[in-house]
């Protein structure tokens, strides 16, 4: 018979200690990180969902590759297992250890683009972007609609809008689009997924234009599940084979192996292209490391190997893909606007319907960020006017899951927070920047309440 509670399909072998702390010591704690929750140390924190990236628990077979992590500079048989392993799900070609995703984006875009050039995504995540403009050429987010708007339910709000690209490569000529990219999930949009039906037509295009299709895949096991859940066709097919039909539509993809490769370091890029690959690997000697480990461990190539394995399990992915549902469905009811439908890592409040009264140059995302800090000791992320500045489109505070490591005793603590936040909104204040960094400045942005 199938249970309704869908539980954590693991147990606990290792435990570590959270800590708690007074309202006293959380409002000292968070006027020294000047209200900015990437400056506060990580042990003042009782539940930390600033991300799912690099912070999710590795399995007892993970640790176990570990130790037959080889660690020779060149032709390591753990790079091997590596290869195999991604070469399984992804089919690419050439398969390039990076030590994380943005430098697997560095690579990529430097060999691929000029000033002047365009790159379009769904939306670009915050690295992806920068990495882009280092270049000089211009990052392009072509959102499908209904992906702008929070509260749509519509179930694949990552989409690119298709016919805008098109419109795109018309408008600027193929030759100053080096490559089209499809972040799947859309992080940036609320970690919502991109159907394959849209990804074929996206593949269509680029196509017929000749352009590269690169996939931004760093959470594509959580997208093939989506696909399967709520796309036609889908029900009966294995996430891999989901996951396997999505990247033959295309001709390559940078990953962060930090979200779904359930490790705790490591990223890598593919491509098809055998001229491309070898001036990647010639940059990549040149930055990174040896084309065999590209600034990983040979250890780090083991854990990502069985990670991408487990990562397309289905009882973990049902259980991923609920447990992260169960905290939007119980906010939501009780009347907390978030971007729904939940996405597949995380749940996103829309600060701007939670705080009406405050305006978006006031931060109201940093402010609700903060509020949560100050009542239960929870970090999230703001995704929104800090960020993005005054080009956000939303204003959202992320509460990201990170896999494998928290209970859903542990959610109901969260969501019994958020409900006494959600209980006295209209006596949150807003902020105002007292420091920032030319680029990607929420990192080390300082604020003070005004
Ligand atoms: C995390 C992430 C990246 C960058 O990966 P890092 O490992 O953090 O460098 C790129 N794109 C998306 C969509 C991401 O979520």
């Amino acid at each position: 018979m199938a249970f309704r509670t869908i539980i954590e399909p693991f147990k606990i072998k290792s435990v570590e200690p959270i800590k708690w702390t007074t309202r006293e010591e959380r409002e000292r704690h968070l006027r020294a990180a000047y209200y900015n929750l990437f400056l506060l140390p990580a042990e003042h924190v009782l539940i930390d969902l600033l991300t799912d990236s690099g912070t999710g628990a590795m399995s007892s077979r993970q640790w176990a590759a570990m130790m037959e992590g080889d660690e020779s500079y060149a032709g390591s048989p753990s790079f091997e297992r590596f290869r195999r392993a991604v070469e399984g799900v992804f089919g690419y070609q050439h398969v390039i250890p990076t030590h994380q995703g943005r430098a697997a984006e560095r690579i990529l875009f430097s060999v691929m683009c000029k000033k002047g050039d365009v790159v379009p995504n769904n939306s670009h995540f915050d690295t992806t972007r920068a990495n882009v403009e280092s270049t000089g050429a211009q990052a392009v987010d072509l959102p499908a609609p209904e992906g702008l708007e929070p509260s749509n339910p519509c179930p694949f709000k990552g989409n690119m809008d298709a016919k805008a690209l098109e419109r795109l490569i018309e408008r600027v000529g193929r030759e100053q689009v080096p490559l089209v990219m499809l972040t799947i999930t859309n992080n940036s949009g609320g970690g919502q997924p991109v159907s394959m039906e849209n990804a074929r037509a996206v593949s269509a295009i680029c196509r017929k234009h000749h352009v590269p299709l690169y996939f931004d895949a760093c959470r594509f096991a959580e997208n093939a599940y989506l696909v399967k859940l709520r796309e036609k066709g889908y029900e009966a097919k294995t996430p891999k084979s989901i996951a396997q039909e999505m990247f033959a539509l295309g001709d390559g993809c940078t990953m962060s192996a930090k979200k779904d490769g359930l490790a705790n370091i490591g990223g890598f890029l593919c491509t098809n292209d055998d001229a491309l690959a070898q001036r990647e690997k010639n940059l990549l000697i040149l930055t990174e490391g040896y084309p065999t480990y590209g600034g990983l461990a040979g250890r780090d190539l083991e854990a990502i190997a069985v990670g991408l394995e487990e990562v397309l399990d289905e009882d973990y992915l049902r259980y991923r893909i609920v447990s992260t549902a169960y905290l939007g469905q119980h906010v939501s009811d009780a009347g907390v606007p978030i971007v729904q439908p939940p996405g597949g890592h995380a749940i996103y409040i829309d600060a701007r319907a939670f705080l009406p009264h405050i305006p978006t140059r006031e931060f109201p995302g940093v402010a609700l960020a903060a509020e949560l800090y100050l009542e239960g000791g929870i970090r999230s992320a703001e995704i929104g006017t800090l960020m993005f500045g005054e080009a956000a489109k939303m204003d959202l505070v992320r509460l990201a899951i990170p896999r494998r490591v928290y209970t859903q005793s542990h959610i109901d603590y969260v969501i019994e927070v958020i409900i006494e936040v959600w209980k006295r909104r209209q006596r949150i204040r807003g902020l105002k920047l007292t420091y920032e960094a030319p680029v990607l400045r929420h990192f080390t942005a300082r604020l003070a309440p005004l």
